[in-house]
């Protein structure tokens, strides 16, 4: 397979939409992963289906595995999602809604299946800016999964492959992620952000992810169409 494959991780929100279109514009045929890890918002992974049809992958699949075995996050456990936060309260420590070594588990499988498809690059949709304070978001830790990677697989140790693994969006705002989604002719309203949607899948309004999205849209000047 080409060097111009990319495994891209997939959870049907905002950024990691925004990072798979922009794969996709880069010319990269796309092998889209989401993961049903035991999420209790599960509406994201009908969100991410939709997302890849609109796109156009390769191919989309969806890993089973399970991280409510451990729980130890408000997305895992019967731990409640917290509501109303202030930008200097999410900027305080790590909050519940992070999932213990999600992303470290998330890009353990991306390379996985990048090694069977001979690809080079991963494509992940962290960003280090407007985040919640999760450390598997930061730069350090994606070049040093990147430099383990390169060491852990057949191909890296073979020299036949370099393992990349991109973040087009780690230093941009959540307004420039907007900004740059709309450029890109995503369909907003196939993603979803939420942390706590109701049983119709709507929006709470009122998480962390939900109000970083609409301060986004707002300070990008461009109207959210999944609001409630
Ligand atoms: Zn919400």
């Amino acid at each position: 397979m080409s060097s111009r494959t990319a495994v891209c991780l997939l959870s049907g929100g905002l950024d990691s939409s925004t990072c798979l279109a922009l794969a996709r514009r880069e010319g990269y045929e796309c092998y889209a992963l989401s993961f049903d890890y035991g999420q209790r918002h599960r509406v994201e992974l009908e969100a991410a289906a939709r997302v890849a049809a609109f796109i156009g992958v390769r191919e989309h699949r969806t890993a089973l595995i399970d991280l409510r075995a451990f729980g130890g996050s408000a997305l895992t456990a019967d731990i409640e999602v917290p509501k109303h936060r202030s930008p200097s309260e999410m900027a305080q420590g790590i909050p519940v809604t992070y999932v213990p070594a999600r992303n470290t588990i998330f890009l353990s499988y991306a390379l996985a299946w990048a090694e069977v498809l001979e690809a080079s690059d991963i494509f992940i949709g962290v960003n280090a800016l407007d985040y919640s304070g999760y450390p598997d978001c930061r730069p350090e830790f994606i070049h040093a999964f990147e430099n383990m990677a390169n060491l852990a697989t057949k191909t890296g140790i073979e020299g036949r492959t370099a393992i990349h693994i991109h973040t087009p969006l780690i230093a941009l705002g959540k307004a420039e992620i907007v900004r740059l989604a709309a450029q890109l002719g995503l369909d907003f309203n196939l993603t979803h952000s939420c942390y706590d949607p109701d049983r119709e899948g709507r929006p709470c309004g009122q998480c962390d992810s939900c109000l970083l999205r609409e301060k986004g849209f707002a300070e990008a000047g461009i109207r959210d169409p999944v609001v409630r």
